[in-house]
C-alpha cells in the first residue's frame, strides 16, 4: 500500500486472497492504514454505507462521521489499545446517517509496530432503517462505480448549463444531442469490478481506462447521465450527490444513478458515478463468476487460437451506412479504403487465449491486445472480407489467409470469424485461427510425389510400348530409305529424271517430319513437366493415344472401332496427362485381350457429351472382364492381378481425372468384357 513508509520489516500487505474472501463477506470489512486512511472497502461496506469503494479508498473515514473532532482522538486510542468495539454513525450519499456496530482490530508487524486496522461492521439493530434482506447478496447491492474525467466535456457542460438558464432547455432534441456529445467527451479513469462484470465483457480493466464512457453506457440513459453531470458540476460542492432513477436498459433493472464531485482534493475535472440496481440476469453473482471462470478456462486452453474483438463502433457505422442506402458494401469500400484503415487501427482485440499467444510468438496476451490491423498485414483484403461479412449480416466467415507473427514468421492459417448476433448485449466478435502451414506443405509435397509417380508411370508405360514405338518410328525411316534409294536411281540414269527425284525428295521430307512428330510425342510423354490446363479437342487426344498403341493392336490382330462424337465442345485439361489415361486404358485392354481368341479381340472407344453437360470417354474390350470382387479395388494403388503388373496404372488414371474435375468408373457390361468410362468438364 502506497501510503506505508518504506523500510518496514515483514511483508505487511494483506494477501490478495485475504481480500478476495473479504469481497464475499456479508459483514462490512474496511482496512485502514495506521493514519486512518481507507485502504480497502468491501462490497458489504458499499451496501451498508452507500459509498462505492472507488469513492472511499484513499480517504479518511472522518468525513463520514458527524463528529470529526472525536475521530482523531478515537484513532489515537485505538492504535494504543489495539482493539475497539462500539456504535458509529456515518453519513450515506443521500445525507442520512446510518448506525453500525463495529469492531476494530489493529494488526501488528513482527517488530511490534502497528501495521493496519481491520474494521468489521454491520447495521446496528437499533437502526430503524435496517433491511438485512440483501446482506447475503453482495453483488446485487454493490454499486457499479465509475471515476470519470470530464475535462474534455467542459464546453458541452457549459452549453447545457447556459441553455438551462435561458430557457432554451425546452428544445429537448437539441439538449439530447448535447447530452450525448457530453458523455462521448468523457473519459474513464477507473471503474470497479462490478462495472467490469456488467459492461466490460472479458476486457481487462486497462482497456476500459481512457475510453469514452459512451462506449459502455447504455444509449437510453446517456442524456440522463449528462444531466446529472451538469447538475453536479454547476452545483460545485464536493460530496453533494445528485441522483435519478433511470429506465431499465437490458443490463440493470431500474438502475439508480448517483453522481457527485469527489471531496478528496485530488486532481480536478473528476466526477464519481455510482449505479445501483439488480442485474437483469437473475443468476447469482457467484454462479456467474463460476460459469465465467469455467468459460474462460475453456477458452484459455482451447487448442485453437482465439481472439475476442470489440467491433461495436464499426457496427454503428455500418448501421448508419445501411440507413444511407448503401447496399453493395464491397463497392463502397473500394471507394472508401480509409474505412478499412479505420477498422484496422481502431477495432481493439479485447482478449486472446494461450494458443494465440503461442501462435504469434508473443511474450504475453497484452502484446496481442491492440487494434486488429496486425492480423491482416499480409492480406489486407481479408479484413475487407471480414467487414463485408458483418455488413451483410452473415453469422460466420471463413477463409485461408497468411499472417505474419510478432517474431516475423509467415504462417498459413485457416481463419474464421463468428459475428455477434444482434441484439447482443455485448458486442463480442470472435476470431479463430488454425495453423495449417505444415498441412499445406505436406499437401504440396504429396502433390509433388504424385506428379513424380505419374511421371514414372508414363515412363514405364512407354517401356511397355517400346516395340510399338520402335515400329512406329521405323515406318517413316524405312520410307525415307526406300525413297532415297529410288531417287538415287532416277538421278544416276544417263539422263537424270529430275522431276521424279523432286517428287521423291518431297516424300522424304514428309517422312522426316512424320518421324520428328512421333519423337516429339514420345518426348512429351517422357518429359518431366508441370501440367497445364488448356482447351483440347478430345477426339484428337484419343487419336493421338491410339497412335501410341497402333503396333500393339495390329500385331495382335485386335480390331479397334472408334466412335467419336461430332461437334464436341473443347475439353479443359492437360494433353499429355489425358493421353496417359487413355493409353493406360488401351494397354490394359490389349493385355486383357491376350486371353481372348484372335477372332474375338475387339476394342471400342467412344466419345460424347453426357446429359449432365460433361464430356465422356468410353472404352470397352471383349476380354474376360473384371472379377466382381475386384471391381472396387482396381483403382487402389498397387492392386494388380498380373504377374508382371505394378498396379499403379488405374490409380494414376483416377488421380489425373479427379484433378481435372471429372470421375472415372469401371464396369462389366452385360455383353461381356470390361468397360471404363470417364468424364471431363467442358472448357468455357
Ligand atoms: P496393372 O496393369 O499394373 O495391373 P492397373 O492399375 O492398370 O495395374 O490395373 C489394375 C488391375 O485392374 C489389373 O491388374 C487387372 O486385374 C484389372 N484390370 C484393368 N483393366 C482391365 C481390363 N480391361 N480387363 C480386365 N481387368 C482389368
Amino acid at each position: 500500500m502506497s501510503s506505508r513508509a518504506s523500510g518496514e520489516t515483514a511483508a505487511p500487505v494483506p494477501a490478495p486472497r485475504e481480500l478476495d474472501i473479504a469481497d464475499l463477506a456479508s459483514e462490512s470489512v474496511i482496512i485502514f492504514d495506521t493514519a486512518g486512511v481507507i485502504q480497502y472497502w468491501n462490497p458489504a461496506s458499499e451496501a451498508l454505507y452507500g459509498w462505492p469503494a472507488l469513492a472511499m479508498v484513499g480517504r479518511g473515514i472522518g468525513h463520514l462521521s458527524s463528529r470529526t473532532a472525536d475521530e482523531d482522538e478515537h484513532w489515537r486510542l485505538l492504535v494504543q489499545e489495539g482493539v475497539w468495539q462500539g456504535l458509529v454513525s456515518r453519513r450515506t450519499p443521500s445525507g442520512a446517517m446510518v448506525a453500525a456496530d463495529v469492531r476494530q482490530y489493529v494488526r501488528f508487524n513482527n517488530d511490534g509496530t502497528p501495521r493496519d486496522v481491520v474494521e468489521y461492521g454491520q447495521r446496528s439493530s437499533s437502526d430503524a432503517a435496517g433491511d438485512g434482506a440483501d446482506w447475503h447478496i453482495p453483488d446485487r447491492k454493490m454499486a457499479a462505480s465509475w471515476e470519470i474525467d470530464i475535462g474534455g466535456a467542459l464546453q458541452k457542460i457549459g452549453e447545457i448549463a447556459a441553455f438551462r438558464r435561458t430557457g432554451a432547455a425546452a428544445d429537448r432534441a437539441l439538449l439530447n444531442t448535447l447530452g450525448l456529445e457530453l458523455v462521448q467527451a468523457t473519459r474513464i479513469i477507473d471503474v470497479n469490478d462490478r462495472v467490469m462484470r456488467l459492461v466490460g465483457g472479458n476486457r481487462g480493466r486497462e482497456l476500459l481506462v481512457g475510453q469514452s464512457v459512451a462506449s459502455f453506457w447504455p444509449i437510453e440513459s446517456r442524456t440522463a447521465l449528462a444531466d446529472l453531470i451538469v447538475d453536479a458540476v454547476t452545483g460545485g460542492t464536493p460530496d453533494v450527490t445528485y441522483r435519478r432513477q433511470m429506465p431499465s436498459d437490458g443490463i440493470l433493472r431500474d438502475p439508480l444513478v448517483t453522481v457527485w464531485l469527489p471531496g478528496d482534493g485530488g486532481p480536478p475535472n473528476r466526477v464519481l458515478v455510482a449505479v445501483n440496481g439488480t442485474a437483469d440476469d437473475d443468476r447469482s453473482f457467484l454462479y456467474l463468476r463460476a460459469s465465467e471462470a469455467r468459460y474462460r478456462k475453456l477458452v484459455q486452453f482451447m487448442p485453437m487460437a482465439l481472439w475476442q474483438v470489440d467491433a461495436s463502433h464499426m457496427g454503428k457505422i455500418y448501421a448508419e451506412l445501411r440507413g444511407q442506402g448503401v447496399t453493395d458494401f464491397g463497392a463502397y469500400l473500394d471507394e472508401h479504403p480509409d474505412l478499412i484503415e479505420l477498422a484496422a487501427n481502431t477495432v481493439p482485440v479485447t482478449d486472446v487465449n494461450r494458443a494465440a499467444v503461442e501462435m504469434f510468438g508473443a511474450a504475453g496476451a497484452l502484446d496481442l491486445m491492440r487494434p486488429v490491423g496486425y492480423l491482416f498485414t499480409e492480406m489486407p483484403e481479408a479484413l475487407r472480407n471480414v467487414m463485408i461479412g458483418r455488413f451483410n449480416g452473415q453469422q460466420n466467415h471463413a477463409e485461408p489467409i497468411k499472417v505474419r507473427t510478432l517474431d516475423g514468421r509467415v504462417l498459413d492459417v485457416q481463419f474464421s470469424i463468428t459475428y455477434p448476433k444482434p441484439p447482443a448485449e455485448l458486442d463480442v466478435t470472435v476470431f479463430s485461427m488454425v495453423d495449417v502451414t505444415e498441412r499445406l506443405s505436406i499437401a504440396a509435397e504429396l502433390r509433388q510425389l504424385q506428379a513424380d509417380f505419374a511421371h514414372a508411370a508414363r515412363i514405364s508405360t512407354l517401356g511397355e510400348l517400346a516395340s510399338s514405338i520402335a515400329h512406329e518410328v521405323n515406318q517413316p525411316l524405312a520410307a525415307i530409305v526406300t525413297n532415297a534409294e529410288t531417287s538415287l536411281r532416277w538421278l544416276s540414269r544417263g539422263e537424270p529424271n529430275v522431276e521424279k527425284a523432286k517428287e521423291l525428295t518431297a516424300r522424304i521430307a514428309a517422312s522426316g517430319r512424320r518421324a520428328n512428330e512421333i519423337v516429339q510425342r514420345i518426348r512429351g510423354m517422357a518429359a518431366k513437366r508441370s501440367p497445364e490446363r488448356v482447351a483440347l479437342d478430345l477426339n484428337e487426344v484419343v487419336r493421338e493415344s491410339l497412335g501410341f498403341v497402333r503396333h500393339e493392336v495390329e500385331s495382335r490382330g485386335i480390331r479397334v472401332t472408334a466412335d467419336l462424337g461430332r461437334d464436341l465442345p473443347p475439353a479443359k485439361g492437360d494433353r499429355v496427362q489425358l493421353q496417359q489415361v487413355i493409353v493406360n486404358l488401351l494397354v490394359n485392354a490389349v493385355q486383357a485381350l491376350e486371353a481372348a481368341s484372335e477372332a474375338d479381340r475387339e476394342i471400342l472407344i467412344g466419345t460424347g457429351l453426357g446429359s449432365d453437360g460433361a464430356l465422356n470417354v468410353m472404352l470397352r474390350d471383349t476380354g474376360p472382364g473384371i472379377p466382381p470382387d475386384d471391381l472396387d479395388r482396381i483403382f487402389d494403388g498397387f492392386f494388380t492381378t498380373k504377374e508382371e503388373g505394378v498396379g499403379i496404372g488405374l490409380a494414376i488414371c483416377q488421380s489425373i481425372i479427379a484433378e481435372h474435375g471429372g470421375a472415372i468408373a469401371a464396369s462389366n457390361p452385360a455383353a461381356g468384357g470390361a468397360a471404363f468410362r470417364f468424364s471431363l468438364p467442358v472448357s468455357e
